[in-house]
């Protein structure tokens, strides 16, 4: 499955959504040096910045403490000319991550990291959906994967790409299930899958005889190891599934679409095109 070519197309479309809109702007905020970290919000900036949203890039020291932050977040959810506001994660330690989220306005919280926005997707009525999970389901979409009625595992309970990603197949009528680093016999069940999403952070997770042939495969891994970049799913699973998504140039490139997606929505709520539900 081709992230790289799909985003480009979301972009595209993106493009054209903002050149209708006009000014949106999309406020990053990045603690202190990480350098994964930076390289992220670089690719979200230049991502932006093509589609004719304009990046407020604020890049603050890791030593900043939590009610500096708080006071930022508070500046930019008053600010007029920010539609999205993203935090990139992770915070440092000394900074209580869940409650610098929770400090977003919920209708510029264009990660869908707001406890908020997350109820909505649970209840059924999602507002805004965090990146990857977006991305995901656009990419099964993309290549017409069944889901309804289907068996769709997921590995990894992250609020940011798990659980969500559950949430979304479920919507779909898909019959989920979620494993863990708890879960006894993994193969066992991802052996059933039709629809394999593997987000846990480690090489090789997912290994050709733990996948069901012509199983649809999402690796949302990204690890870096001596040999590159690679994903969760072993590259010899290719040869049972079905489809499978390349890293890097699968779910990456698709995540920073959906965020684009997102920021799009956020104009359109704040400019009273679409209704935002009320709190
Ligand atoms: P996380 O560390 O928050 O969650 C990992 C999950 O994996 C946990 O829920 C844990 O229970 C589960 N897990 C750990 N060991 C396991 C095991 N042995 N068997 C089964 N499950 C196990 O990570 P995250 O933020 O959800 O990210 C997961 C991976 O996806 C990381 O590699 C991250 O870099 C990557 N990621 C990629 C994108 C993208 O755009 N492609 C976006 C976000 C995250």
């Amino acid at each position: 499955m081709d992230g790289k070519a799909l985003a480009a197309r979301v972009r595209a479309r993106v493009a054209d959504d903002v050149a209708q809109l006009g000014e949106l702007g999309l406020a990053t905020v990045l603690v202190g040096e990480d350098p994964a970290s930076a390289v992220y919000i670089r690719s979200k900036h230049n991502a932006a910045r093509e589609a004719g949203i304009a990046p407020h890039d604020h890049h603050l020291s890791a030593g900043t403490t939590e009610d500096e932050l708080l006071a930022l977040v508070a500046e930019l959810n008053a600010d007029d000319a920010v539609d999205g506001i993203l935090v990139q994660l992770p915070l440092p330690d000394h900074v209580d991550e869940a409650r610098v989220l929770r400090a977003v306005d919920p209708v510029k919280d264009v990660d869908g990291f707001h406890p908020f926005n997350a109820g909505q997707l649970y209840v059924g009525e999602p507002t805004f959906v965090p990146g990857t999970p977006l991305g995901i389901l656009a990419l099964l979409k993309e290549y017409e994967v069944e889901l309804k009625g289907r068996r769709a595992v997921v590995i990894g309970r992250s609020t940011i790409v798990g659980k969500p990603a559950a949430m979304l197949l479920l919507a779909e009528h898909a019959t989920v299930t979620i494993c863990h680093s708890r879960t006894r016999d993994l193969p066992a069940h991802t052996r059933e899958a039709d629809v394999l999403v593997a987000a846990v952070g480690r090489p090789a997770t997912v290994t050709a005889d733990m996948v069901k042939p012509g199983a649809a495969v999402i690796d949302v891994g990204i690890n870096r190891t001596p040999a590159g970049l690679v994903g969760d799913v072993d590259p010899g699973a290719a040869e049972v599934a079905g489809l499978l998504t390349p890293v890097p140039g699968g779910v990456g490139p698709m995540t920073i679409a959906m965020l684009l997606e997102n920021t799009v929505r956020a104009a359109r709520f704040r400019r009273g095109l679409a209704p935002f539900p009320r709190r």
